[in-house]
Formats: C-alpha cells, sequence, structure tokens
C-alpha cells in the first residue's frame, strides 16, 4: 500500500503568519494575551496556545486590557473600532493580507453604490466581517433564491470553492446584466483544493486531516467524496481505524489551510504503522537466499 500526500496541503500563509504572530507575541509580552475567537479553526493548535496562556475571548466586551490578537480572518469594523477605544489594550492584527484585500473590495462595491452579495457561509467570522464592509444592504447568497437588485457587486468568502462561485455566478446572471464582479477566493484556496482533486481521483481512499470546524478542510472532505471516494475526516492521528485501509491500494492524504504540518506527518506515520502490521507474511512462500 503506498500514501501519498498532496502537493499543497496543510498551512497556508495568512495562517502561519497569524500563529507565529501568536507564538511569538505570547513569547515576549508580559501581560496577558488573548485573541478574539479562536486564532484558526484547528483545535489543537489553539490547546497548544492556551498552553502558553493565550486565551480565545469570544466577546470583544470581554476583553479589557493586555494584548489581543485579531485573527486571520479579520473583524468587523464596528468591532475594530470599539476594540481601538479601549485604553490598555494593545492590538496585533494578523488579518491575512488576502482577507485584507477582499474587505477593501466589499468597500469599493459599496461606494459604487451597488448591492453587495458575498458568496459564502453566513456565520462563518470572516464573512461576518466582509458583511461589515459591505454595507447595510449586502447580503450573504446561499444558493436559494435571494432578492437581486439591479446593480449588483458579487466577491467570495476567499476560502470558497471555484465550482460553488461559478454555480452562485450563473444564478445571479440570470437575474441583472449590472454585475461588478470581483474574485476574492484567495490562491491557497485554489491550489489545495486542485491538488485535492487530483490526488483523489487516483486514490484509493482520502484521508483529509484538519479541525472540524474549519471550514477549508470541510470543504476538502466534500470535494473527495463528490469524486466518489470513500474519505475520512479526521483531527488527529488517534481517530484513524485500520478497517479503513484493507483494500487501498493508493492512500491519498490531504490537510486544510488551517492544519499545521506536524499533524499531517504524525497522520502519515500513523497511517504507516497501522498497516505495516497488517501485512502479514504469505503463507507458504519460502525466501531463497541470492548468491
Ligand atoms: S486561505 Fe488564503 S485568505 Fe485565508 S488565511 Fe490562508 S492565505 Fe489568507
Amino acid at each position: 500500500m503506498k500514501i501519498e500526500v498532496a502537493k499543497r496541503a496543510g498551512f497556508c500563509f495568512g495562517v502561519k503568519r497569524a500563529v507565529k504572530l501568536a507564538y511569538e507575541t505570547a513569547a515576549k509580552s508580559r501581560q496577558a494575551v488573548c485573541t478574539l475567537g479562536p486564532i484558526i479553526h484547528n483545535p489543537q493548535v489553539v490547546k497548544d496556545l492556551e498552553s502558553w496562556g493565550v486565551k480565545a475571548i469570544e466577546k470583544p466586551s470581554r476583553v479589557k486590557n493586555g494584548v489581543l490578537i485579531i485573527r486571520s480572518h479579520g473583524v468587523h469594523p464596528r468591532v475594530l473600532q470599539q476594540l481601538r477605544a479601549k485604553k490598555g489594550l494593545t492590538i496585533i492584527d494578523a488579518t491575512c493580507p488576502f482577507v485584507t484585500k477582499a474587505q477593501k473590495a466589499a468597500a469599493c462595491l459599496r461606494d459604487e453604490k451597488r448591492q453587495v452579495i458575498i458568496i459564502g457561509e453566513k456565520e462563518h467570522p470572516e464573512v461576518i466581517a466582509l458583511k461589515g464592509y459591505a454595507g447595510r444592504d449586502s447580503m450573504v447568497f446561499n444558493h436559494k433564491s435571494v432578492k437581486v437588485g439591479p446593480r449588483i457587486g458579487v466577491l467570495a468568502q476567499t476560502t470558497l470553492s471555484t465550482d460553488d462561485f461559478v454555480k452562485a455566478l450563473k444564478y445571479l446572471g440570470s437575474k441583472t446584466n449590472d454585475i461588478h464582479l470581483i474574485n476574492t477566493i484567495c490562491r491557497a484556496t485554489q491550489v489545495r483544493q486542485q491538488d485535492t482533486m487530483q490526488l483523489a481521483k487516483r486514490s484509493d481512499l482520502m484521508i483529509v486531516v484538519g479541525g472540524r470546524n474549519s471550514a477549508n478542510t470541510s470543504r476538502l472532505a466534500e470535494m473527495c467524496r463528490k469524486v466518489g471516494k470513500p474519505t475520512y475526516h479526521v483531527e488527529t492521528e488517534d481517530e484513524l481505524k485500520a478497517r479503513w485501509f484493507s483494500k487501498a491500494g493508493l492512500v491519498g492524504v490531504t490537510a486544510g489551510a488551517s492544519t499545521p504540518d506536524a499533524l499531517v506527518r504524525k497522520v502519515v506515520s500513523r497511517i504507516r504503522d497501522i498497516t505495516a502490521k497488517k501485512e502479514k507474511p504469505v503463507k507458504g512462500l519460502k525466501v531463497q537466499k541470492v548468491q
């Protein structure tokens, strides 16, 4: 049995940067350090940061003083304003530059006096923040019917799949001709999706590593299932089951943008261990010494 890891899998630039900032801040700060929401959608990383004294705080009202790190998803402009007004609070903004670009795109479409439509997940923190830049009459497209005005501006959550973007655009295009479209899907997401799809097509089985609360990891698992391959989404190597690998010739492994490389390595190593134990010597096979 062979194991192949997708060419591009695991931590993306924005997540790597945010996590690095969090560890560096924890190491040098003399004040309490917190993040607004979990720094990334990976429970293992969040837990490890807690051991460094970095707490994830859900409500901005709970943050009083010390150091606050804004995660790569960014934050609603009103919340940012409230936080900046707090005396004794140092803000470290780890918003991914690509998310900042999407926020600027939303503001630009709003300034053009268009109704801004964001294609993405309504409850995702990045989308909630984007909506703050997109203006009051903006809305999140959910593939169901939406009331579309005559002049619209369209953008996407950075981790949206290209397929979902195209599908939504087809629908919106059938409602109005006046569309200013800004493609804000991040390249890191696109290449992870492309590499995963290529690997899934060749593999007998796919293992997707990452937080269950990670939208982009769940999307990778969804895509693998769509090409008809048995797919298991695991957070750690402890969830792997030997029976999954009984008939697999090639096992593909991929990981979302919020999955640390070390976790992927642990999963690969455990698959090797599990499958090595299973490979029993073939009965009746005599080994001849080659002279
Ligand atoms: S997926 Fe893209 S936009 Fe999102 S954090 Fe990573 S690099 Fe930034």
